[in-house]
């Protein structure tokens, strides 16, 4: 497929996609979800308001002609969504696309898993911020142990699927989990992302002061465990990478506060209801269902998102302070995906 390639005002490419695919979870980690907003009045989108898999696959294959060599599914929790092999299996057909991975909390994947892979899921990252029952409960705020994502772990892992775990840290939450998470994923051969807590949207009552930076989780590493830094795999990579000297076992960091990387932010995100939203830190997308569903063209359709690319000028975390975080409008973490 001829690709037209489309770069935006700081000169950034068009290279991913991120698919939120539902925003509703079962789940309520107090960083994104908090249970007191999230309650059971909450107005999550009617049914008619999500993207069909026939209109995601049709923006994702518009995607694709203009340069994402990547698509992450994500959420809410992307496998409350039904049938998401199928949408797998439409997504790995489309000619350009590289990789498919996904994002979630791993509970339903011991039901999922093997169905992924043979859609042609390669990867997930399965989010795990504690592992202590208690403690992880109450960040989950379902009550919800480790023990039902320890068991999606094994049944991605035995169906063949790349795995990598997702924590993000909490000052005085679940800081004093960093070793035994390191540990833990070192042990099993996994890739462990260490996340700074981040100020997505507007409900999780962020402070600078609970972010524990990637130098002080560094730091705190180093005195268990001889680290060596590994060059970046491609340009835009997002976590930087250690290697635990004498294995080939690798732990990140997602620095997105501490250390932002807007320069080489080649990301685009899709709501569940067709909004492009081309920084994580917006306020509100570019609809493009009802432009859609109102039957516009493919070429209509790409030219629109030629034009939102084009005009793309974010760099939120890169401009960070105390008066954009306290005066900006932002998405809600749920809504687009991390
Ligand atoms: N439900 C899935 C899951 O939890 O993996 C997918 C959606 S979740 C929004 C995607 C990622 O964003 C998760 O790894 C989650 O831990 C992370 N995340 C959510 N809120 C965050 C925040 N405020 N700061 C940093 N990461 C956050
Ligand atoms: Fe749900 Fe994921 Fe958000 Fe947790 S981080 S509430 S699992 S969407
Ligand atoms: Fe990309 Fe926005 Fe994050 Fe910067 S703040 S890296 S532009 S998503």
């Amino acid at each position: 497929m001829a690709k037209t390639i489309v770069k935006d005002k700081l000169n950034r490419p068009l290279r991913d996609l991120r698919i939120s695919v539902i925003d509703r979870c079962n789940f309520r980690c107090q960083y994104c979800m908090p249970a007191e907003i999230f309650g059971p009045d909450f107005a999550f989108l009617p049914k008619s308001e999500l993207l069909s898999y026939e209109e995601i696959e049709r923006l994702a294959k518009n995607f694709v002609s203009l340069g994402v060599e990547k698509i992450r599914l994500t959420g809410g929790e992307p496998l409350m969504r039904k049938d998401m092999p199928k949408l797998v299996k439409m997504l790995s057909n489309i000619e350009g696309l590289k990789d498919i991975g996904l994002t979630t909390n791993g509970v339903l994947l011991p039901k999922h898993a093997k169905d992924l892979k043979e859609a042609g899921l390669k990867r997930v990252n399965i989010s795990l911020d504690s592992l202590d029952d208690e403690l992880f409960g109450k960040i989950n705020g379902r009550n919800v142990g480790v023990k039902p994502v320890l068991k999606g772990i094994e049944a991605a892992k035995e169906a063949g699927l790349g795995v990598k775990i997702n924590m993000v840290v909490k000052k005085g939450l679940n800081d004093s989990e960093i070793v035994p998470m390191a540990k833990f994923c070192k042990d099993n051969g996994l890739q462990l992302r260490f996340i700074e807590y981040m100020d997505v949207g507007s409900t999780n009552g962020w402070k600078m002061d609970e972010v524990v930076t990637k130098k002080e989780i560094y730091d705190i590493l180093k005195d268990h465990y001889l680290l060596e830094p590994v060059d970046p795999d491609y340009f835009g990579e997002v976590a930087k990478r250690y290697r635990y000297k004498g294995t080939d076992v690798d732990v990140g960091f997602i620095t997105s506060v501490s250390e932002s990387f807007c320069s080489s932010c080649t990301r685009s995100r899709l709501s569940a209801n067709g909004q492009i939203f081309t920084c994580l830190f917006n306020g509100e997308g570019h609809d493009l269902k009802e432009f859609m569903r109102k039957g516009a063209t493919d070429k209509e359709i790409t030219d629109r998102i030629i034009a939102i690319w084009n005009g793309r000028e974010d760099r939120y975390s890169d401009e960070r302070t105390e008066q954009t975080i306290a005066s900006r409008k932002k998405i809600e973490m749920s809504y687009i995906g991390g």
